[in-house]
């Protein structure tokens, strides 16, 4: 049987984000323990990630096949970018805020099926090499929490995001494309 969380009281908790402790006051349920966030909570942990060392949040040996590498060089030279790590980020932030929030299934539903048709092709598989790239704190929570969920580590999860963001730019999905300036031009 699941808790009604009937009972609530204020306790101290801690949050480790990439090796960083982060400490707060939350609502937790007495019987079961969960956890419950609100706004100035979520603002709070906002804040505290802000501060935090931008080279903490790093993401290593994300496997990336030359094409798929090329696909987002190619990318940052079109949108004016010198670096390319701003668009790996932007790529990130876009699969993970958007398409993996099911805003639209029939994007993920089209993007899987792309990537399926390119498995086991060198766009994918030739010249991988393990690469590194900073994140900033929000990005590498929402990588964390999904690569959690998907029971893979930062490192796989990023790799497959980006094989299957770079494929959808490869058949010029326009739909990711304009998230994806969207996205830079903000940032
Ligand atoms: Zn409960």
């Amino acid at each position: 049987m699941s808790c009604e969380h009937e009972t609530i009281k204020m306790a101290r908790r801690t949050k480790q984000v990439a090796g960083e402790t982060f400490k707060f006051s939350a609502e937790v349920c007495a019987a079961c323990g969960a956890e419950f966030w609100n706004l100035d909570l979520e603002r709070e942990f906002g804040t505290w990630l802000a501060k935090q060392k931008a080279d903490r949040f790093k993401v290593q040996k994300v496997k990336i096949s030359a094409a798929v590498y090329k696909t987002f060089s190619d990318y940052s030279l079109y949108v004016g970018k010198g670096d390319v790590s701003f668009v790996l980020r932007a790529a990130l932030n876009v699969y993970l805020q958007k398409i993996a929030r099911g805003v639209t299934p029939e994007m993920v539903e089209a993007i899987e099926e792309l990537h399926a048709k390119e498995k086991g092709t060198g766009f994918l598989e030739k010249g991988v090499k393990e690469r590194a790239f900073r994140l900033n704190g929000r990005l590498y929570v929402d990588l964390e929490s999904f690569a959690r969920l998907a029971e893979a580590s930062m490192a796989h999860a990023a790799s497959e995001i980006l094989a299957r963001v770079a494929v959808a730019l490869k058949r010029h999905t326009e739909t990711v494309k304009n998230e994806l300036e969207y996205v830079l031009r903000a940032s």
